[in-house]
């Protein structure tokens, strides 16, 4: 399997100090485990992203705003999001790596994509920075798709609710948004009745999860959520927001995942759509050798290789089977479950 890495020197510079969680050395980590994974590594450098596709999104006031903001010196754009001068060139290139990843699958020239980037995208709305994210670089990517006629699948297993991209999507039926994410956590949102409008409806699934779920829901609500809605909705493409705070050594959040649990996620989705449309963002994640094993899982279960025996960290309690079970009940006035 040939898997397109993309990356640029500036993910590096965007920077604060290693007080922040969201600090380069993640990017390493990533880039490590893609390197033992079993494929072939293809390199793209991500280009800037073409100020017109940055505004299908995002308003020209605050692409405009953003950028003087970083010209300026940077500093506190939330209580938890910074930027740094160095923050505009990184921004924009994360912006540009799905798009680029695209426009080299289409040509043949990969199986699939990893964009290694950062400032990560997933709760950026669209004239707003939030939790770490300056332009939301997945949904960017999808509406680049859907923009060429595309229909696209967005799985978001980040441990947070990817707020950004439901709402950048709400009402627009080419686009099915679903997340699994712990709840009630950061940002709020992500309740399992947030459906979508319009078009839209039923085009966003939230499987929030309590603190404490392990591996076994995660699998359970693939099997009986994720991939029967996927199925019938019928993607072009696949875009994976993939973070990997849902880890049970994260520092930031309480889900209980081990590395072969995003390796059976990532397989269950291969046969979805074709060979080379799949791209993969790295979202949040947070714990070094966490990240590096979980990516290494992440394309060996993309690869198929997977050892089918390997197991989820002990089991979820009562509780997380009952959510489970009520997200099933919510999603089935959409679409057949199971
Ligand atoms: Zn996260």
């Amino acid at each position: 399997m040939r898997v397109l890495a993309v990356g640029h020197p500036s993910f590096m510079l965007h920077h604060q100090g290693n007080w922040h969680p969201e600090r380069p050395d993640r990017l390493n980590a990533a880039r490590a485990g893609l390197e033992i994974a079993p494929v072939e590594i293809v390199e793209l450098e991500a280009p800037r992203i073409a100020s017109a596709v940055l505004q299908r999104l995002h308003t020209a006031e605050y692409v405009t705003a953003i950028e003087g903001f970083c010209a300026a010196g940077g500093g506190a754009l939330d209580s938890d999001t910074y930027a740094v001068v160095e923050s505009w060139e990184a921004a924009i290139r994360s912006a540009g790596a799905g798009p680029a990843a695209v426009d080299r699958l289409v040509a043949g020239d990969a199986d699939a994509a990893f964009c290694l980037v950062r400032p990560p995208g997933h709760h950026a709305l669209a004239n707003r920075a939030m939790g770490f994210c300056i332009f939301n670089n997945a949904a960017l990517t999808a509406r680049y798709l859907t923009d060429m006629g595309q229909k696209v699948l967005i799985v978001d297993w980040d441990v947070h609710h990817g707020n950004g991209t439901q709402d950048l999507f709400i009402s627009d039926g080419n686009v099915l948004y679903i997340s699994v994410h712990q709840f009630p956590f950061y940002p709020g949102g992500g309740w399992l009745d947030e459906f979508g409008y319009g078009p839209g409806s039923g085009k966003t699934i939230n499987i929030p999860v309590p603190a404490r779920t392990t591996g076994d829901i995660y699998r359970e609500a693939f099997r009986r959520v994720v991939l029967p809605v996927a199925r019938q909705f019928g993607p072009d493409w696949i875009l994976v927001s993939s973070g990997y705070d849902a880890h049970r050594a994260d520092p930031l959040a309480e889900v209980m995942l081990v590395e072969a649990d995003y390796a059976y996620m990532a397989n269950s989705l291969v046969g979805l759509v074709p060979a080379g449309r799949t791209v993969v963002f790295l979202e949040g994640g947070y714990d070094l050798d966490a990240v590096r094993d979980s990516v290494a899982a992440t394309f060996a279960g993309f690869a198929g290789v997977i050892d089918p025996n390997a197991r989820s960290h002990g089991e979820s309690d009562a509780g997380a089977w009952r959510s489970l079970e009520m997200v099933e009940r919510a999603v089935g006035e959409f679409w057949e479950v199971r």
